[in-house]
């Protein structure tokens, strides 16, 4: 079955397997975005990051209003020519930093107005003036401004928010910029297995390209996170791609394919490879863990990416503890491989009908020493940097 711009070529369970069409190219699904906040996935080459298996990237279109500023952006003959590159972009709204930067955005039914931590000026954002902001930024894929709550609020709070974000999807929906952009809705319902499902059916019925289920990795424990994404999942249309924000370890993102998610994001690998921290089978290895001051092996055996072909995790290790940047580049390109492999694999595995297989294997991983109990404590903060 295919919709306006998913095609699905396989199925596997709930799980699918497909192409998303978009202004700049087709999206192989089930995709990992890198997340390049400022218009760059930190240090790296826009040709390393095409060479991790990322076929499309997110930007941050409230980030990148405030500097370097839509005119300039514009100018340069947007965002894939200021940022060198040439494949789809999807760029978030601002919806997720009006809970972010709690104390800097003022919310009503009419917008937000939110402070700039850069000047303290301010800027107002509207739904329409949120998709009008992503065209001008020259995104494929725009996302509506949503107004998510923190995990622990009040379910009146909650309910108004989601009140709120079903009306201003409306009001986007209304502006869709056409010329072959995409806009997606962003489901919300706060953490109630209910007000998800009921978000997820009048989001289903605003006429989206896609639809995004947001409000998520808030601070609650993740089988709440599963469960609330599961809610809305079971209720979206099947002709629609299906993104779910923030996401996360491989075992996060096996589990929403399975249950039927096509898309995700999270500033994960790039963080933890700040951290120190790559991503490999079984779990996470941390340089600066002693055990690795000698090992003259690669971070991972049989990685094709540029930090594993060439360097150890001893010289990885001593990098990172001289304060190198090249160590911060290695590891974030090798985690960023790390999970386009994941995606390579895990839909070779739904076009061989072998999703389930394919996933115990990689839970099971490949132990090697690696860390795995603190990988399932997961103790890093997904939020995204003001
Ligand atoms: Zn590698």
């Amino acid at each position: 079955m295919s919709g306006r711009h998913l095609v699905i070529e396989a199925r596997d369970g709930a799980a699918r397997l497909g192409r998303l069409a978009t202004g700049h190219g087709e999206v192989r699904l089930p995709a990992f975005m890198p997340v390049g906040t400022h218009a760059t996935v930190r240090a790296l080459h826009p040709d390393e990051v095409r060479e991790s298996g990322a076929d499309i990237v997110l930007c941050n279109a409230y980030h990148l209003a405030l500097r370097p500023g839509v005119e300039l952006v514009e100018r340069a003959g947007g965002l894939h020519a200021l940022m060198g590159w040439e494949g789809p972009i999807l760029t978030d709204s601002g919806g997720f930093q009006l809970v972010s930067l709690d104390g800097v955005a003022a919310v009503d039914d009419e917008g937000a107005t939110v402070v700039s931590p850069f000047d303290g000026g301010r800027m107002r954002l509207t739904p329409e003036a949120a998709v009008r902001l992503q065209a001008k930024l020259g995104a494929d894929v725009i996302m509506c401004l949503d107004h998510p709550v923190a995990f622990g609020a009040g379910s009146d709070v909650a309910a108004a928010a989601t009140a709120r974000t079903h009306r201003w999807a409306e009001r986007s929906r209304a502006v869709h910029p056409g010329e072959g952009r995409l806009l997606f809705g962003i489901v919300q319902g706060g953490f109630d297995a209910a007000a998800r499902a009921e978000s997820a059916r009048v989001m289903a019925g605003l006429d989206f390209d896609g639809l995004a289920i947001g409000g998520l990795v808030l601070g609650e424990p993740p089988p709440v996170m599963e469960a609330m994404a599961r809610a809305c999942l079971d209720q979206l249309p099947d002709t629609l791609p299906r993104y779910v924000m923030g996401l996360g370890t491989d075992a996060e993102l096996l589990s929403m394919i399975a249950a039927g998610a096509d898309m995700f994001d999270c500033v994960l690998p790039t963080r933890l490879a700040r951290n120190g921290t790559a991503l490999v089978p079984g779990g996470r290895l941390s340089l600066r863990q002693t055990a690795w001051r000698e090992d003259l092996r690669p971070l991972e055996p049989g990685c094709p990416c540029a930090a594993c072909a060439r360097f150890s995790r001893a010289y990885l290790r001593h990098l990172f503890a001289a304060g190198e940047i090249l160590a911060h580049r290695l590891l974030s390109l090798h985690n960023l491989h790390h999970l386009g492999r994941l995606m390579e694999t895990t839909r070779a595995a739904l076009a061989a009908g072998r999703l389930a297989e394919h996933r115990a294997a990689v839970l099971r991983g490949l132990g090697g020493g690696v860390d795995s109990a603190a990988a399932a404590q997961s103790p890093l903060s997904y939020t995204s940097p003001p």
